[in-house]
């Protein structure tokens, strides 16, 4: 008999569109886990705020899934920042709906803190194991970005209630996994270290000539951005690094054309009269949110891809570019240093760092011959270690042990 799922993902709406303020790689995360636990016999409801009212309060979601969205006392976009007020709606809403639709599931999965504290609710209401994946951690915001504040240290405070509450932590990253020991003081045994994936039929090699073509960019050398327009995606970093580079060399602003795909409409303003007020108009251009299906067509038509994060739990953008043979230069933290490798898939420097940033570009941008043998390791890396299926598969493995684990059968979780 097919078992059910039921995936929480409170500010994540796993059909949302994405680049925008906060729909990301949460989103992505949730809709492949989704898909996916279907291909292996899973029933799959994901509960998310209802955020945008064009759309309606339940779809499909796969042959076995839906999307259901709960208004949580307001149906309207809500910050991620103040959603923590709405958290106690969400969950009665979601359990009117269990009353109402007799509907039982065998697993939580909870996704952000947020829907942790959601989840943690019905795991006793509903007396079945929870599984949670953080997506990024108070105590690593707060240490790279300065984060602080009465918002943070709520947000650690419930995070801490999470490891200790659920069944599993779900790490993406050995970084995260040691955060999670060293600053909540989660039990080893009680995380299991499931990556993030990129979907293969999406995103593999091509013709780079051909993508190029399609962009009306032939006889240009591209860079490409792909991500929120937060500040610790490094923006500032990457333009001052732009910056030098046009200055050492005045042929940049003729041959390379920088493609910044992501942002609001809003950001997306500011970014450009930044670009302007920095005189890289012209050759550094801003193409606006794109949607997913669409990005292979630019990762495949630049030489580099470029994530300058200050901070990245994950990254899947870096996994993306590199499964479509494109080498990255990102910056060496979190999930970047695990997936990235360094000399072989592209390259890792220090974040904030616009002169190794450039000196890194630079490079790549100047020996075609390194970046197509730097985008091939790249490709069979991502292929061989990174691929949604596979993902997914070790996430069932882990639902059904973490089911047995809790019934008393087993005492420790083999996939840690
Ligand atoms: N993305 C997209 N269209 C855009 C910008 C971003 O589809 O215009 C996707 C991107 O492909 C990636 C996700 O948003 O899958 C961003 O995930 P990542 O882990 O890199 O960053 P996060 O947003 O989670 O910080």
């Amino acid at each position: 008999m097919a078992r059910r799922a039921m995936i929480i993902s409170i500010h994540g709406d796993p059909l949302a569109e994405l680049g925008g303020i906060q729909s990301g790689g949460q989103n992505i995360y949730v809709r492949q886990v989704a898909l996916g636990l279907q291909q292996l016999d899973w029933e799959v409801d994901v509960f998310t705020h209802w955020q945008d009212n064009n759309v309606e309060p339940q779809v499909r979601l796969g042959p076995k899934g839906s999307v259901i969205r709960l208004a949580a006392g307001r149906k309207e976009f809500i910050p991620k920042d103040e959603l923590y007020g709405y958290v106690q709606h969400f969950v009665r809403e979601l359990k009117e709906y269990l009353n109402w639709s007799k509907k039982r599931y065998d697993i939580i999965h909870s996704n952000y803190w947020l829907s942790g504290l959601a989840g943690l609710n019905l795991k006793e209401y509903l007396g079945v194991p929870q599984v949670h994946t953080s997506h990024s951690l108070g105590s690593i915001k707060a240490s790279e970005t300065g984060l602080k504040g009465i918002g943070l240290l709520r947000r650690l405070e419930a995070e801490r209630k999470i490891v200790e509450g659920v069944n599993c932590v779900v790490a993406t990253a050995p970084e995260e996994m040691e955060r999670l020991i060293k600053d909540y003081g989660a039990c080893s045994e009680r995380i299991a270290l499931v990556p993030c994936g990129v979907d293969p039929m999406l995103f593999h090699p091509g013709k780079r000539h051909e993508s190029k073509a399609q962009l009306g960019l032939e006889d240009k050398k591209v860079v490409v951005y792909v991500g929120r327009f937060d500040e610790n995606k490094g923006l500032n970093t990457l333009l001052t690094s732009l910056e030098m580079l046009s200055r050492d060399n005045s042929s940049f602003i003729e041959d390379v054309r920088v493609l910044i795909i992501g942002g609001d409409p809003q950001s997306r303003k500011y970014l450009e009269e930044e670009i302007c007020n920095r005189r890289l108009d012209g050759w550094v251009l801003t193409v606006g949110a794109q949607p997913h299906e669409k990005l292979p067509l630019y990762y495949r038509a630049a030489e580099v891809c470029v994530i300058p994060s200050y901070y990245e739990t994950f990254g899947l953008v870096a996994l993306e570019a590199m499964a479509c043979g494109t080498p990255v230069i990102a910056s060496r933290v979190g999930g970047l240093k695990f997936t990235v490798v360094d000399g072989i898939t592209g390259y890792l420097v220090p974040p904030r760092d616009a002169q190794g940033l450039a000196a890194r570009l630079g490079e790549m941008l100047h020996d075609p011959a390194l970046a197509i043998k730097i985008g091939r390791a790249a490709a069979n890396h991502v292929r061989r270690q990174f691929i949604w299926p596979k993902v997914v598969e070790h996430l069932s493995a882990l639902y059904h042990e973490v089911g047995e684990w809790s019934h008393g059968k087993k005492t420790t979780l083999s996939s840690s």
